[in-house]
């Protein structure tokens, strides 16, 4: 089969118009922000020219009007739910150079393991016993022998996992970019989202910061979305690695990233990931990032993302403390991640941790401590998997989004998967927390949809597993 990759060009990434936007939007006028928040909440998305200006907003009330309207919009498209996975490294061998990166080839600092089969199986069981639905699965860009069948193998050996009345029920997966025909394999070992960071969409600071490898080449990478929706993987997920180079770029080159997918394939990605550069082993680089993001900034990015892409997913991870978390979820984050590990085998055994992790954590809480602070503060904690299930994925997902209807799904799918938690896995005082969140969602409800979650609710309840609309 021909590859992809020979017709594919990356010139969607225009430098011209970002540095045309940029400059013509360095100061924001009230009343033209004002506009374009108005428009946002038409639900339609705004131009890069429309980010550029919201970016250029330090005004105190303008940014409260920017972060109310994110809020808004957060809720009108997905409702209160909040939807919950944990990430699970299978291996950190890696044969290329992101200065950054604990897991870097040459890094002597880390001790490199790839989990074996049976070893994966353990992890995903004690993820499955903490009452995760979700996994992530992460590795380095260096599988053992047996090669990118070690990443197939690894999807299937999660899939098997059943303890008590939990499994996992969506596997996706943040690797490195493949060829079309290496992501047909993949996708026909049912993942979900194929997701992988372009980390800086700025050339020059690519090459400064890829110095070995295959992921020296700045096209493959940004053309794999490409490739992995040529493959029919209908959910993809894109990304920026905040700090290395400025934020305003980086997200006007997302908007672009999305333009190109949505005219190509008619659907843009499903998510957007926005981690923040952290301390890494081995590396002074991560330590001290060229364009280090404040916490004001890191909460404009999500908020000018929500308002300028409202039905793409925004998903944040552990790096993050429990604060910058609490205040990003209603500015927009709809997937978080929770109580977890990036060292291969982490799940099993803290011995090694710190030699072998890929990051410093800013959340260390455990996934029932997080379940319960989420919902304190009104958020549904949700492991729904319903959608991909049911096939809206892609262009589906997209036309259920679009004029705000997957809340009618979300809320009542999130009630019913917290309701599994509460029964199966929480603690006595998150089952408190919880029933009393569980309770005051339905009594906000209209008619139609307390009566779905009621039903859905009643059935978990006798004892039914895996309830969703
Ligand atoms: N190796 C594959 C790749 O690079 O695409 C996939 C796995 S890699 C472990 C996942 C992501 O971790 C990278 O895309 C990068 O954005 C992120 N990462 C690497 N070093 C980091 C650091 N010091 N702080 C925060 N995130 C980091
Ligand atoms: Fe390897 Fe990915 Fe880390 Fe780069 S970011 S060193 S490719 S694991």
């Amino acid at each position: 089969m021909k590859t992809f990759s020979e017709k594919v060009t990356s010139d969607f990434i225009n430098d011209a118009e970002i540095s045309t936007a940029l400059s013509a939007f360095k100061t924001a006028d009230a009343s033209a922000i004002k506009n374009i928040l108005a428009k946002a909440k038409e639900l339609h998305g705004l131009s890069p020219q429309e980010v550029a200006a919201l970016m250029a907003v330090s005004d105190p009330e303008l940014l409260g009007e920017l972060f109310s309207t994110a809020k808004w919009i957060k809720e009108r498209i997905y409702g209160k739910r909040l939807v919950l996975f944990a990430p699970l490294y299978i291996s950190n061998m890696c044969s290329n150079e992101c200065v950054y990166c604990a897991f870097r080839a040459r890094n002597k600092a880390v001790q490199r393991r790839a989990l074996t089969q049976e070893e994966i199986v353990r992890e995903v069981r004690i993820l499955v016993e903490q009452g995760h639905k979700r996994i992530l699965l992460v590795a380095g860009e260096g599988y053992p022998q047996e090669g990118f069948d070690y990443i197939l193998k690894a999807v299937k050996s999660i899939y098997s996992v059943k303890s008590g009345k939990g499994e996992i029920r969506r596997v996706n997966v943040n690797i490195a970019p493949l060829s079309v025909e290496d992501f047909i394999k993949l996708k026909a070992e049912g993942i979900g989202t194929y997701q992988v960071f372009q980390e800086t969409y700025s050339r020059k600071v690519y090459a400064n910061v890829h110095t070995g490898g295959m992921k020296k080449n700045y096209d493959w990478r940004v053309t794999a979305m490409d490739r992995a929706m040529q493959a029919r993987i209908d959910d993809v997920g894109i990304g920026v690695l905040f700090g290395l180079g400025d934020w305003r770029y980086e997200i006007l080159a997302i908007l672009m990233h999305i333009r190109h997918l949505e005219q190509k394939f008619g659907v843009g990605p499903h998510t957007i990931s926005v981690p923040r550069l952290e301390p890494a082993v081995g590396s002074d680089f991560a330590s001290s990032p060229p364009y280090p993001i404040s916490d004001v900034d890191f909460r404009k990015i999500v908020a000018i993302l929500r308002v300028a892409v409202p039905y793409t997913g925004i998903i944040m991870s552990t790096r993050e403390t429990p604060n910058i978390r609490r205040e990003t979820f209603a500015l927009g984050v709809s997937q978080i991640s929770a109580g977890s590990r990036t060292n291969p085998g982490g799940y099993s055994s803290s011995d090694g941790e710190a030699e072998a992790s890929q990051f410093s954590l800013g959340d260390h809480r455990p996934l029932d401590e997080v379940i319960r602070d989420v919902a304190s503060l009104g958020y549904i904690p949700s492991f729904c998997t319903a959608c991909y299930r049911l096939g809206r994925t892609g262009q589906d997902f997209m036309d259920l989004a679009k004029p705000g209807e997957i809340k009618a799904h979300c809320d009542p799918n999130g009630l019913s998967t917290f309701q599994e938690y509460l029964l199966d896995y929480a603690s006595p005082e998150t089952v408190v927390v919880g029933e009393k969140l569980i309770a005051s969602t339905l009594e906000k409800m209209d008619a139609g949809q307390k009566n779905a979650s009621t039903q859905m609710l009643e059935k978990v309840r006798a004892g039914q597993r895996d309830v969703y609309i």
